[in-house]
């Protein structure tokens, strides 16, 4: 029986092969084995084989101006037009106009509905969270909709015993900055708890921010710190996964493919879908293909 991991990475685009690129400088060995030994460029050739997807997905939507995570990622999570909900493009948070959509029809509503139970949220969300959340009611696209589906959302104490990871993944920012006695791990240890997680779940998604962050230049993060962070998280991914998981990675606008600007880009976003059942996403063009195929690889 299949599973899927979906490591979804927040403003990771496919930008032009410049030498400012990060994505074409860095030597990133997971990114290109995911790409079929490319850089994650708008040079990169397509891969469409049975178990090995790997194509660029338009973001933008057929909108004017730029890319944002709370329409970009309600679009990524249910299949539906966010952008043409809330009449342009909308974030961090999910717009108004998005929040009966990421209630009744994300990708956890959608597989419920396939009789598709056992649906895993692995991000540990610190106590701080959860009351700021719930003092303004403002909810991220992904915690919103794992909130509606009744996808657990783990704390810290899952978190201590190795059942959720921190979203920066090493867990070094919640020592840093929530609990001074947290003991970081190395990216492939955290891939190694992710798949086990992963192994008990039909579906697993993981969300890491910190792509964006590093392409806005904000909390004196850049792409060289994350990206091989990222990248040794993968590594490990891609070598332990087992027979019957599906890895799929993607992402929601571009940014960290153009640390110069600080700004999100409308460059498309990559979309890997590696493993059984990989074939259902080759023919994904947008960011509105990647939950329906999710759907179609689990329940074909
Ligand atoms: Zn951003």
């Amino acid at each position: 029986m299949t599973r899927v991991l979906f490591v979804f990475l927040d403003g990771v685009g496919l930008g032009p092969p410049t030498e400012h690129n990060p994505l074409h400088t860095l030597d990133l060995p997971a990114l290109s084995a995911l790409a079929g030994g490319q850089r994650w460029t708008a040079d990169a050739e397509p891969v469409r084989q049975p178990a090995h997807v790997f194509v660029p997905l338009d973001a933008t939507l057929g909108a004017e101006g730029l890319p944002q995570s709370g329409t970009g990622q309600t679009a990524l999570f249910t299949g539906v037009d966010a952008v043409a909900l809330h009449g342009r493009h909308y974030g961090p948070y999910p717009p108004t106009a998005t929040h009966e959509t990421l209630r009744t029809d994300s990708v956890y509503n959608r597989l419920q509905r396939n009789g598709i139970e056992s649906l895993a949220f692995a991000n540990a969300y610190p106590e701080r969270f959860f009351r700021a959340m719930e003092a303004r009611g403002r909810w991220t696209a992904t915690t919103r909709m794992a909130r509606a589906a009744g996808v657990r959302l783990r704390t810290a104490a899952d978190l201590a015993i190795g059942h959720a990871l921190p979203a920066d993944i090493t867990g070094e920012r919640w020592r840093r900055h929530l609990d001074p006695d947290h003991v970081p791990v190395s990216p492939a240890e955290a891939g190694r708890r992710l798949l086990a997680l992963a192994r008990e779940c039909r579906f697993t998604l993981f969300e890491y921010p910190y792509t964006d962050t590093a392409g806005h230049g904000r909390d004196g993060l850049r792409p060289e710190h994350v990206l091989p962070e990222v990248d040794a998280f993968l590594g490990e991914i891609l070598r332990q996964r087992g027979e019957t998981d599906l890895l799929v990675v993607s992402s929601d606008h571009g940014n960290v493919e153009r640390p110069t600007t600080k700004s999100h880009t409308r460059n498309p976003v990559p979309l890997v879908a590696l493993g059984p059942g990989a074939e259902a996403f080759a023919e994904a063009t947008s960011l509105l293909d990647v939950t329906p195929a999710i759907v179609r690889a689990l329940t074909a």
